[in-house]
């Protein structure tokens, strides 16, 4: 079997081939980066401009590369929501053309589901139920994922994402757009001690996170004008790595029998992120599993899997309806209690 990835959520463009046995057999990821770096961000009218332009071109190339044809896909699975808005339509609605024409099962995916589940795909011997940090640009949360379709909000973010804390201090600094990997390379030559920082939430009894405090110190240490760009970049993603590891560490006493502590999401992709989750987990003994940085930031094979893996669910009878509509907003534990002011 063979199931097509459509994602087109944010600002990559993105569609992939992939097997239930968990072979991405082709894979295609058109960044709009150029496009966005005048703005310092994304612009979503920008964004949904070029995903109508790009999707069925990719969609077609990415279907020659494999040397297959619609014909040979037996579902299509396309990001439903959460994001911008003009972005996921075009993916959504060029998903049920293909599903509509060629006859196949539509699967509406939630992004956030996408970004969950692609540990995954990179790693067979995963099992639920895991304890799942998903830091990305618009995230930062910790799901207990006690299956598919299972998930347990325990942790979200009360004021900025952990991807956009980054991203703000890239700004902060001026290292251009996109701004994780920037500050992540900046930070390598920069001392993690050299700026006093603000830790916001460490040791709290509160479960979330909190970033918009940090990212405001990074802003009036560069004005100070004291510290050098690399230590302040390093200090910066420091503070950060403890807030999360800190906030992690309150889950995984919350969250009982755990068969790993998994990382997913655009921030995924810090090697110093990635280092600190797995020696927390091997305090706890226990397993640490991160998905290659490809499938960390947005791709479509992610959604091809998560659509794979609702199809197995469901014995592959499942479909979704063809006006399934568009979800800006799409909460993975509809029971999520908000936390504290506007944190989703
Ligand atoms: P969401 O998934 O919440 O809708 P998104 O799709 O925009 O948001 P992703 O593509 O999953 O987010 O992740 C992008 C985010 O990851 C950006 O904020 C980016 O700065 C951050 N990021 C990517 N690489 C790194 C890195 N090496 N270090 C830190 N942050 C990174
Ligand atoms: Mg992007
Ligand atoms: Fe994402």
């Amino acid at each position: 079997r063979l199931v097509l990835g459509i994602e087109s959520s944010c600002d990559e463009t993105a569609a992939a081939l992939v097997t239930p046995d968990r072979v991405i057999v082709a894979q295609r990821i058109a960044s709009q980066d150029d496009a966005h770096r005048p703005y310092g961000g994304v612009v979503p009218e920008i964004a949904a401009r070029a995903h109508a332009e790009r999707l069925t071109p990719l969609i077609a190339a990415t279907l020659a590369d494999a040397g297959k044809t619609l014909a040979d896909v037996d579902a299509i699975a396309a990001t439903a929501g959460p994001g911008l808005i003009g972005g996921v339509m075009v993916g959504l609605v060029t998903a049920k053309a293909l599903a509509m024409a060629g006859g196949k099962p539509l699967l509406a995916i939630n992004h956030l589901e996408g970004h969950a589940l692609s540990p995954r795909l990179a790693d067979p011997t995963l099992a639920f139920p895991y304890l799942l940090l998903l830091a990305s640009g618009g995230h930062c949360q910790l799901l207990l994922v006690e299956g598919v379709g299972q998930y347990r909000r325990l942790a979200t973010t009360i004021d900025d994402a952990l991807g956009e804390a980054f991203d703000k201090t890239a700004k902060i600094l001026a290292l251009g757009f996109p701004g994780g990997p920037a500050v992540e390379r900046l930070a390598r030559e920069g001392n993690p001690r050299a700026v006093p920082l603000p830790r916001p939430l460490l040791g709290s009894a509160e479960p979330h996170f909190s970033f918009a405090g940090l990212k405001s110190a990074v802003l009036r240490a560069k004005e100070a004008a004291i510290h050098a760009d690399a230590d302040l970049a390093a200090s910066f993603q420091q503070a950060a790595i403890d807030c999360v590891i800190d906030r992690t560490r309150r889950a995984l006493a919350a969250a009982g029998e755990v068969t790993a502590l998994v990382v997913a999401g655009g921030v995924a992709a810090n090697q110093s992120v990635r280092a600190a989750l797995e020696s927390l987990a091997a305090q706890h003994a226990l397993r640490f599993v991160a998905p290659p940085q490809v499938l960390c930031t947005d791709n479509a094979a992610m959604i091809a899997w998560a659509g794979i893996e609702r199809m197995e669910q469901s014995g592959w009878t499942l479909s979704d309806p063809l006006d399934f509509a568009a979800r800006p907003r799409w909460p993975l534990d509809p029971n999520a209690q908000p936390a504290r002011g506007a944190g989703v």
